[in-house]
């Protein structure tokens, strides 16, 4: 409840012994952005800012100056705090009349996030010049990534068209089981990335995130996805480059355990999950983190991976 977030603490984010976590927000809109500066929820900024919103139900995309407003707007609405701007992610479960692909029989595993560079490039290149527009606005900078990427090569194509354009700070969402498994070989062309556990888990599990009755296979206490986001931690703390968590998964103050024991660096949610996650790592050292990230992956299942984290939790967390 908004009273809760009122009353709650703004801390920025840190375990018991303060090693630090940045707690980000989750929006879709300028206004969202708004809305969480003034929540008092203690963002320390924005970890995803979903553009598709500004597309939605259009036939045609927004113009560079529509699209330049609303990015200057979010990133003064931050007041200079980190924003992290996702590129368009047209897709299966986010469809759009002007890019949708005709006859796709898997949409899901098709055209689709930064695929739709291929038929239209225009796209990309009009949300990355609107986004240096923004950046040159305001003065901020903001950080830019590409959804559904799946090949260091196109790790290293995004980063070269982002700063061509004039975005410094670039990096990649990590999606899709191959980026992972490579994760240091992409991070080598990109500036930081981020882990979308809810398509992550949707492409290890082969289970697709809109059918419900899947959901127990859709769960990011898998030990298979476990094992993916570990690894693409692990990459993140050998190159020394952030390594943030933008899906659901972040949300969960026990996993939100999980996922600092393996090295993850900021977790960015729904703004109303936060005072809850901010309290779990305030209970919890890194030390416990690390061994809740070490209990979890040493289950065979996701309920058993979840109570073995329960088990080792302070309690009420
Ligand atoms: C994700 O896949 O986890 C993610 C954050 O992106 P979206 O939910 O928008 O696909
Ligand atoms: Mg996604």
């Amino acid at each position: 409840a908004a009273e809760d977030l009122l009353s709650g603490d703004t801390a920025p984010g840190a375990t018991a012994d303060g090693h630090a976590v940045a707690l980000l927000a989750n929006i879709g809109t300028a206004a969202d952005a708004e809305r969480v500066a003034a929540s008092g929820a203690g963002a320390e900024g924005v970890g995803l800012f979903r553009t598709e919103v500004l597309f939605l139900e259009r036939t045609q995309p927004p113009t560079v100056e529509e699209q330049a407003e609303a990015y200057a707007a979010a990133l003064r609405a931050m007041g200079g705090r980190k924003v992290v701007v996702r590129t368009l992610d047209a897709g299966a479960d986010k469809p759009m009349a002007f890019a949708t692909q005709p006859d796709e029989e898997n949409p899901a595993l098709g055209v689709r996030g930064y695929r739709l560079v291929r038929p239209l490039p225009e796209l990309l290149a009009t949300q990355l010049a609107a986004l240096a527009r923004a950046q040159e606005a305001t003065g901020t900078t903001p950080w830019v990534m590409a959804p559904m990427i799946s090949t260091p090569d196109e790790a290293r194509d995004f980063a070269a068209a982002a700063r061509a354009a004039g975005v410094a700070t670039v990096g990649v969402m990590v999606e899709v089981p191959a980026v992972a498994l490579r994760a240091r070989d992409v991070l080598a062309e990109v500036d930081f990335v981020s882990l979308g556990t809810n398509d992550l888990a949707q492409y290890t599990m082969a289970t697709d995130r809109l059918r419900g009755e899947l959901a127990d296979l859709l769960d990011a206490w898998q030990p298979a996805v476990l094992d993916l986001v570990a690894a693409t931690a692990s990459a993140g703390v050998e190159a020394g480059k952030p390594v943030g968590v933008c899906g659901e998964s972040a949300s969960d103050p026990l996993m939100a355990l999980v996922l600092v024991g393996m090295g993850v660096t900021s977790l960015s949610m729904a703004a109303g999950a936060l005072p809850a996650v901010r309290y779990s790592l305030r209970r919890h050292t890194r030390e416990q983190c690390v061994a809740m990230a070490a209990a979890a992956r040493a289950a065979r299942s996701a309920t058993d991976a979840r109570a073995a984290v329960l088990a080792l939790a302070e309690p009420e967390v």
